[in-house]
């Protein structure tokens, strides 16, 4: 007896592989490490780092940046709190597919919304992959000093709306598998303790 509707004759079929057959075939599973953090709390550079570590070890890793992500994928959306939700839920979606691809997905996003954040862990959750959530921190007064992309400056002068940190709130995670502090931690050991909770 045959189940549901018969395949569109010339369709390939597409029978679905388990994680556990994926994880048999590759030797390895994947996951997704997940940077927030205020704008120029260091997620991108340590993302990078985290990535070179993984690649020196022969682990396929890719960065998601935020900044990146919003020429292409996320392409024309906002900043206002609905763009933001959009913006997360699609680098996590990209991200779950990496992570369910074998990759280290490294998504690096400012990320303010607890509840947005939360909704890719239970994305993660349902399809039994690692959400590793860090915490990227440094005080705001260190990262408005440090400013590399001079937005700080602007949105300070009020030239910015929407902007993390100065004009809209940032919702630290409360219970995150990983938190750095770049004001305390060079970038170096804040990648070390990221590669240390992933355990490759
Ligand atoms: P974000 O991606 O969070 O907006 P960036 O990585 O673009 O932040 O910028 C952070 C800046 O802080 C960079 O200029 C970087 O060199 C500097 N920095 C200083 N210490 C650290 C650290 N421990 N971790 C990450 N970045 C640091």
């Amino acid at each position: 007896m045959s189940e549901g509707p018969s395949p569109t004759p010339g369709a390939i079929p597409h029978a679905r592989l388990s994680l556990d057959a994926r994880t048999r075939a590759l030797g390895r599973t994947g996951c997704t490490i997940w940077l927030t953090g205020l704008p120029a709390s260091g997620k991108s550079t340590i993302a990078l780092a985290v990535e070179a570590l993984l690649l020196d070890r022969n682990r396929p890793a890719l960065v998601l940046d935020g900044d990146l992500l919003r020429h292409g994928l996320s392409a024309g959306l906002t900043f206002d709190a609905a763009g933001r939700a959009e913006a997360v839920r699609r680098a996590g979606e990209a991200a779950l597919l990496l992570a369910e691809s074998g990759s280290v997905a490294i998504a690096s996003l400012v990320s303010p919304s607890r509840a947005d954040r939360d909704r890719v862990r239970a994305r993660h959750v349902r399809a039994e992959l690692a959400f590793i959530e860090v915490f990227v921190d440094a005080p705001l007064e260190v990262a408005a000093r440090r400013d590399p992309k001079g937005l700080y400056k602007k949105a300070l002068a009020g030239e910015i709306a929407s902007f993390t940190g100065v004009s809209d709130p940032y919702e630290a995670p409360l219970t995150p598998e990983v938190h750095v502090r770049t004001d305390e931690l060079s970038v170096e050991l804040c990648a070390a303790k990221i590669i240390a909770a992933i355990r490759v």
